[in-house]
């Protein structure tokens, strides 16, 4: 787990990925025949097949880099940072939060994150019962106007802080949206290290997902793969309040193969396939069938002229808080599945 704590702190604002780019890229040396990076900044990890190359199949798995974070829009008069958010943020967890500004010389500067208004012991009932809006939120960082204008500009990333904690078999952290699957597609090429394989396999960990899967448009394109598959986490509303279908999934059961969400009705084919592995090799597993939200597999089924694409997905509680949580067991899982697909 120390790898996924890691990855889990370190910073990753969607287009400024390079800290994540740089420590997986260090990570998968020796694991890989190509490594390379694109302009936008995706990481291609390559596997050539064994066997009759030339009728390989092409298989794609995108595991995206970036978080839900901020950039910093302005710094105010009295030296208030005001932000722009990238990604879908829950403002009702956004209150007391530490975040840190990462300067355009490298330095950090940490911060308080709150929303603008008046402590409960001032407000009225009014008052009290509002949910702050995205923009109304700012960094107090301590420092000068002065000294502020000397270091932060406009367009400086903003990123929460939050330290990873092992709790039983489970494990919490900011943005395992997406270092999970991050961690699991080190972890698969480390599974793969010395093996040969029937597929032209490219493990790609892609940009900026939480804006709109545009790195896995442009990897989708230059990949031109015949099977996509994304990792990444969903829902898993196991937690009191919620019942039924409403959990989309639960922790501890494994990994779940997703039949749709908003952006992909998932390949038949490959809904089957991994349905059948996991079964016959005994792989925990669950289906997901998820009304909202998408995934890099979105943008990758529509890649040139089409691919069969399937999600992949981890459960995780709390989704787009600094205490994303999720099960051991189900990272396990889904290392453990797509190295039986591409091994069959
Ligand atoms: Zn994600």
């Amino acid at each position: 787990m120390d790898l996924l704590k890691e990855l889990s702190e370190m910073s990753g604002a969607p287009g400024r990925e390079e800290h994540v780019r740089a420590f997986i890229e260090e990570k998968v040396k020796g694991l890989a025949d190509e490594v390379r990076t694109d302009v936008m900044g995706n990481l291609y990890c390559r596997k050539k097949p064994g066997g009759s190359p030339e009728d390989a199949e092409r298989v794609m798995i995108a595991c995206h880099m970036d978080e839900i974070a901020f950039y910093v829009r302005r710094v105010d008069e009295k030296g208030f940072v005001k932000i722009h958010n990238l990604g879908g943020f829950d403002t009702r967890n956004l209150f007391a939060r530490r975040v840190r500004i990462e300067t355009r010389s490298g330095e950090v500067i940490v911060g308080n994150l709150n929303p603008g208004g008046k402590p409960v012991h001032i407000a009225s009932a009014e008052e009290r019962k509002k949910i702050p809006k995205i923009h109304e939120f700012f960094v107090d960082t301590g420092l000068s106007v002065e000294e502020l204008n000397e270091k932060v500009r406009p367009g400086d990333p903003v990123t929460l802080v939050q330290d990873f904690v092992e709790m039983g078999d489970l494990v919490s952290g900011k943005c395992m949206d997406n270092r999970a699957a991050c961690w699991v597609g080190i972890r698969l090429l480390e599974a793969l290290k010395g093996k040969e394989i029937d597929y032209d396999l490219h493990v790609v960990f892609t940009v900026q997902e939480e804006v709109g899967l545009r790195g896995a448009t442009t990897s989708g394109y230059e990949v031109d793969p015949d099977i996509a598959i994304a990792i990444d986490v969903t829902l898993a509303v196991d937690t009191p309040g919620v019942s039924g279908e409403d959990q989309i999934t639960e922790l501890g059961k494994g990994a779940a193969i997703k039949v749709i969400d908003s952006s992909t009705v998932s390949h038949k084919d490959l809904v089957d396939a991994f349905i059948d592995i996991a079964e016959t090799k005994e792989i925990p597993h669950q289906y997901e069938v998820l009304p909202m939200g998408g995934t890099d597999a979105g943008a990758l089924q529509r890649a040139r002229s089409g691919a069969k694409a399937i999600t992949l997905s981890i459960p995780t509680r709390y989704i787009h808080t600094v205490t994303e949580t999720l099960h051991k067991d189900d990272l396990r899982a889904t290392v453990d599945l797509l190295q039986a697909f591409l091994s069959e």
